[in-house]
């Protein structure tokens, strides 16, 4: 291209789109959800890469130790993804074929499918259509529809925001399940229930155990990672056994001593033991260094969260009551995961798939999380889905909008404007 020309005379005229995209062309795409990563990142997996050990060295341990203190556990095992995560868990507890365990019917397909991973089979909760999350009520009409013994309890997390867990664990006690939170979405969220009643998501008060997930789309972003806090040191080192094929190394466990000991007594120098089946579900030192650094940064990231959060619920109040936010749960201050909104769609007469099409011509992504996961054809083919009127409504409404760290706050005002225009409001 000669330098006095226009660039505009390059573009081909059949290629142009339509006049208000091509304004917005300049405007950077605004995807639901986006890791935030700065030079202090860059600089630390760096450092690891030029380092001794890229696997299984210093940064796993500190990840942990620090991860720990973050959530205030006695303990944190990290793992390569959420998904292993939860699969540890329900490994750890010893959860198996014969099983029966309790999970909301909305939730990211991860949840289920672990309680298949270790052979036991899921019973789906229906869920609070205003904030998409499990109730007492409906795990205990859950686990009444069991066809065999429930064994555990899954609450998830949704958006950042958890129910009554108190009364949730209550019940669960009263029944002997085991309770699991999957806070894949709530690192960072604290909770005020009054009176000694203070915390963080992953202090294990009504929990055996809470998982979490480090995808680039959620709060902390490893690439792929995830870890499992804990306050229970036996289940602490069952996952970490389990996470590594199985192994044992220490002597005072050995279970074979003609194979481990040599005549002097001290244990053969190579030697280990297993003594049932794990996995490989290590986290690498590439993944906890980059997440150390970003854990550093968990305080940071939840306040603009919430800081948008409260952007966007002065923007959208004109559009109440076709357009709401999720409904609040009393005590939680979320690090809000996803920006979730329910909108009245057919009041309005349009469609979902309407006003998405029309975010996404203005450069707005958005997406639905989720659809009930026992209306999967998987779980439809091996159980035929309850009756599930929250979650049908829930996600009859649900669209989440965009909400990460590196957004401005003229970006939600262009996110706002575009949904006004969207629902014609
Ligand atoms: C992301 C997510 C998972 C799974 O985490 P991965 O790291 O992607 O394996 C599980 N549960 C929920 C609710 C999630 O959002």
């Amino acid at each position: 291209m000669k330098n006095n020309e226009d660039p505009g005379s390059e573009k081909k005229p059949g290629l142009s789109t339509a006049h208000s995209e091509d304004m917005t062309q300049a405007l950077p795409f605004l995807p639901y959800g986006r890791h935030h990563i700065d030079d202090d990142d860059v600089a630390t997996v760096v450092a690891v890469l030029r380092s001794e050990a890229l696997t299984t060295g210093p940064a796993v341990p500190a990840f942990e130790a620090a991860l720990a203190t973050a959530t205030r556990a006695q303990h944190a095992i990290a793992c390569g993804n959420g998904t292993e995560a939860l699969h540890l868990a329900l490994l750890g507890l010893g959860l198996g074929p014969g099983d029966w365990v309790v999970v909301p019917a909305i939730t990211f397909l991860a949840t289920a499918n672990a309680v298949r991973m270790v052979g036991a089979d899921v019973v789906f909760a229906d869920v609070d259509p205003d904030t998409g999350l499990i109730t007492t009520e409906t795990a205990a009409a859950a686990a009444a529809r069991a066809p065999g013994p429930v064994r555990a309890v899954l609450p998830v997390h949704l958006a950042g925001q958890f129910g009554d867990l108190p009364a949730l664990a209550d019940l669960a006690r009263a029944h002997g399940w085991a309770v699991v939170e999957d806070a894949c979405h709530a690192i960072g969220t604290r909770y005020d229930l009054g009176t000694e009643c203070t915390g963080v998501v992953g202090d294990g008060r009504w929990a055996d155990a809470t998982t979490f997930s480090f995808h680039p789309v959620k709060t902390i972003a490893m690439g792929e990672g995830g870890a499992v806090t804990t306050n229970n040191p036996d289940l602490a080192h069952h996952m970490a056994r389990l996470r590594c094929h199985g192994m044992v190394r220490e002597a005072t466990n050995f279970q074979h001593p003609a194979q481990a000991f040599a005549e002097d007594g001290r244990a053969h120098p190579w030697y280990y033991e297993m003594t049932e089946l794990g996995f490989n579900y290590r986290a690498c030192d590439l993944q906890c260094a980059l997440g150390l650094s970003q854990l550093a940064k968990l305080e940071h990231f939840a306040a603009r969260r919430r800081d948008l959060m409260n952007q966007y619920t002065a923007a959208l109040a004109p559009l109440a009551p076709h357009v709401r936010p999720l409904a609040r749960t009393p005590g939680v201050l979320p690090a809000w995961h996803l920006h979730i909104v329910r909108i009245a769609f057919q009041d309005i007469g349009t469609t979902r798939d309407a006003v998405m099409a029309h975010l996404r011509a203005a450069g707005i992504g958005s997406q639905v999380h989720y659809i009930p996961v026992p209306w999967q054809p998987y779980y439809r083919h091996r159980s035929t889905p309850p009756p599930l009127p929250g979650a049908e409504r829930y996600y009859a409404q649900a669209l989440s909008l965009p909400l990460y760290p590196g957004m401005t706050d003229g970006d939600v005002e262009r996110v706002a404007e575009a949904l006004r225009d969207a629902v014609g409001r």
